[in-house]
């Protein structure tokens, strides 16, 4: 066979796709798993969205669109995005892709040179493809731990550490994942004094989970953008979506708002996948200007779950979780179960958590290494109902209760 290239042969990948792929192969054989794995919300997309898709097929709106998007969706989110951040974005900044996750390759590789030694920054933990399009594209990657004494929010005098004459990107996400962590108008703050000493350093913010906030007594519940800090906007590219919010990652509708490189993505759009289907881009018109009642309570039901997991987790022998402020994800520190029932690690832990209690989750190593001197760690997703909740996290329980060894004498 001829030889694949070394890009190829080293592509990086999404772990939480190739577990599933695992568990999936296991419910098929007849075990019973309860999943905790994927990121996406288990309920149906609304029905008014649904019908805007249905409408645009019937309507014959089922073409190309412009590699950009649609007018109305460009508009519609433009005034989605400058309401939730309070800045004003105008349509013609926005680019509309089959998802978030393109725009991130696109970035690398709009402001890096492939082999130049162009450094990005990002969140370790985070989400995988941060690095393995760094890598892709020829950028170096350069990792900034996210520490759970400072609620995984990033310390701006580490990110300072790490700025060269080299950094050319620097990839925030909050909320984020995989910890569920926030960066409070306070840590912008703290960040964009940073940054203004670096004129060269781009933003890539990943708010594509910016409308999942969860308001109680730790947090506002207000999203911040640095977009909107002073001096910010232009060096920012701010990634958001459909997916999350409202119940559309299958439907793949992203959009990212940058002024400068709005042309750019849009060439890359024409040089890969033309345009985001234009069904999809009907149905998000209707998510983003329509009713939000559904969203809203959709997002409301995260936060229910999110207060029932945090309960439920703590109360597993040595297991800690603090309450995540959005996302829908929970990060709990698992190193003294491990210690409890010998697992080496939080990966040995999961691999024995799917096998012998039958519950599905993802371990730290899935995004990136591990923080050094922050233990181990594995991560739920509870987009999952209540009952899956209590179920799974009650089969973890009594899996650790069954196989503690006895404490040392
Ligand atoms: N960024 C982050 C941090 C994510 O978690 C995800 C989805 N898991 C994406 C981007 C991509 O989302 P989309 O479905 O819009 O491509």
């Amino acid at each position: 066979m001829p030889a694949l290239s070394k890009r190829a042969a080293s592509l990086g990948t999404e772990n939480a796709f190739v577990v599933l792929a695992e568990v999936n192969a296991l419910i098929r054989s007849g075990k019973d798993v309860i999943s905790f794995c994927i990121g996406q919300p288990d309920f149906p997309t609304p029905t008014h969205i649904q019908d805007a898709a249905v409408a645009a097929i019937r309507g014959g709106k089922h073409g190309y669109t412009p590699s950009a998007g649609i007018d109305e969706l460009r508009a519609a989110a433009a005034a989605s995005m400058s309401k939730l951040r309070g800045i004003d974005i105008a349509p013609d900044e926005v680019v509309v892709g089959a998802g978030a996750k393109p725009f991130i390759a696109y970035a690398i590789a709009s402001v890096t040179d492939y082999g130049a030694g162009d450094e990005v920054i990002f969140p370790v933990p985070g989400f995988p493809i941060y690095e393995s399009q760094c890598l892709a594209n020829g950028a170096v990657p350069v990792g900034l731990p996210l520490r759970e004494s400072r609620k995984f929010a990033l310390d701006p005098d580490e990110l300072a550490s790490r700025i060269t004459p080299k950094t050319r990107l620097l990839i925030l996400n909050t909320p984020h994942n995989p910890t569920g962590g926030l960066l409070t108008g306070q840590d912008l703050q703290a960040i964009a004094e940073v940054l203004r000493r670096h004129e060269q350093v781009w933003v890539y913010a990943d708010e594509i989970y910016s409308k999942l906030v969860y308001r109680d007594e730790n947090s506002s519940g207000e999203f911040t953008s640095i977009a909107a800090l002073p001096g910010m906007r232009e060096r920012t590219i701010i990634s958001d979506g459909a997916s999350k919010t409202y119940a559309m990652t299958g439907w793949r509708i992203g959009f990212t708002a940058n002024k400068a490189l709005a042309p750019v993505f849009t060439r890359w759009i024409t040089n890969t996948e033309s345009c985001a289907t234009q069904i999809s881009q009907w149905a998000a018109v209707q998510a983003l200007n329509g009713p939000q009642d559904e969203a809203d309570a959709m997002r409301e039901r995260f936060r229910s779950r999110r207060d029932l997991i945090v309960r439920l987790l703590n109360a597993v022998p040595g297991f800690r979780c603090a309450a995540p402020g959005g996302a829908f994800y929970a990060w709990p520190n698992v190193t003294e179960a491990c210690a409890r029932i010998g697992a080496a690690d939080s990966e040995e832990l999961r691999r024995r958590l799917l096998h012998e209690a039958g519950v599905a989750v993802l371990a730290d190593i899935h995004f990136g290494p591990r923080v050094q001197g922050d233990g181990q760690h594995i991560r739920f997703s509870y987009a999952a109902s209540e009952t899956a909740i209590e179920a799974g996290v009650g089969r973890i329980a009594d899996f650790i209760k069954r196989n503690s060894r006895k404490p040392q004498t």
